[in-house]
């Protein structure tokens, strides 16, 4: 079994790099992706300790960008393989991307308190490591009394239809996919369901499009995919010829419900041949 989608506390999930890796031993996970969202430090941090004791770490990273399609318009990216250490345009890119988060994060900050919601950028930002994300946000909003759980300060004061929603800055996805490939990485599109494409026939459209702009490989298997949703995405894999992926999306206490290899209610076995057959055609 392996996961090859995972955030450590560098990005937005609980575990640090070294609990990740640790974790990963002790359920049985062969290779673990880290795939944090806009940095490599949890990576870098994990990959002598995983060295140490024999686990195959593999380098990720998610990126978050604007889609012309789907009812969010908006999509996650992955990137996988990319030459270490990345670029030195690369890496400029992902400073670019982080103080896009900290314009949103300042915006997000006036928005809360112009609806009267007490809460400051430091408190948020001492939870945050290399960066500062909206599931920070949300453990303030919880731990002050203004939402009993994630799923209702996502609701309330985070989510794409909260009143006090601010979007931040993202490229499109055709540029993500052009700066993952120019680093020497595969792209792959994340978690498609989240797309909320209903329509199958434009879904597959879509994905042929992102295939036509330099898309190598989709995420066939994800916490959120019901049984019919992996065999539809692995469908549209071979029909197009992309690499399968796939990964819990772990994110440790941020989202309790999903667990590192098994995903949501045991839902993933990923078997080592997805990776050996990715790492061929990297
Ligand atoms: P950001 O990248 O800072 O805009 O925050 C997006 C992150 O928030 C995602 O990567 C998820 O980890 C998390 N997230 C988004 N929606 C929810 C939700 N409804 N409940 C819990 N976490 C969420
Ligand atoms: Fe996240
Ligand atoms: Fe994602
Ligand atoms: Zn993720």
């Amino acid at each position: 079994m392996i996961d090859l989608h995972s955030h450590t506390n560098e990005s937005d999930g609980t575990a640090s790099p070294l609990e990740l890796v640790e974790l990963a031993l002790e359920r049985g996970v062969e290779a673990l992706a880290i795939s944090d969202h806009d940095t490599f430090a949890g990576y870098d941090e994990a990959l002598p300790e995983a060295r140490t004791r024999g686990l195959d770490l593999v380098c990720g990273i998610e990126l978050s960008t604007r889609v012309p399609s789907g009812k969010s318009q908006s999509g996650h990216l992955l990137g996988y393989f990319l030459h270490q250490p990345a670029t030195a345009e690369f890496r400029a890119w992902l400073d670019e991307l982080i103080e896009g988060r900290r314009d949103r994060n300042r915006r997000l900050i006036a928005s809360l308190r112009d609806k009267g919601v007490d809460i400051e950028l430091p408190e948020v930002e001492r939870l945050g490591r290399t960066l500062t994300g909206r599931p920070h946000f949300a453990r303030v909003l919880i731990n002050k009394g203004y939402a009993a759980n994630f799923d209702e300060a996502f609701r309330r004061y985070l989510g794409e239809t909260a009143p006090t929603y601010v979007e931040r800055y993202a490229p499109y996805v055709a540029e993500a996919i052009e700066r993952v490939r120019n680093a020497g990485g595969l792209p792959v599109l994340a978690h498609p369901i989240r797309l909320g494409i209903r329509d199958p026939n434009a879904e597959e459209a879509f994905i042929r499009e992102l295939r036509d702009a330099g898309l190598r490989g989709i995420e066939v298997f994800h916490s959120d995919h019901r049984p019919a949703d992996m065999e539809r995405y692995g469908a549209i894999a071979r029909k197009y010829n992309l690499l399968v992926t796939g990964g819990s999306d772990f994110h440790g206490e941020n989202k309790p419900q999903i667990s590192l290899g098994t995903g949501m209610r045991g839902n993933l076995n990923i078997p080592l041949t997805v990776l050996n057959d990715l790492r061929a055609h990297s």
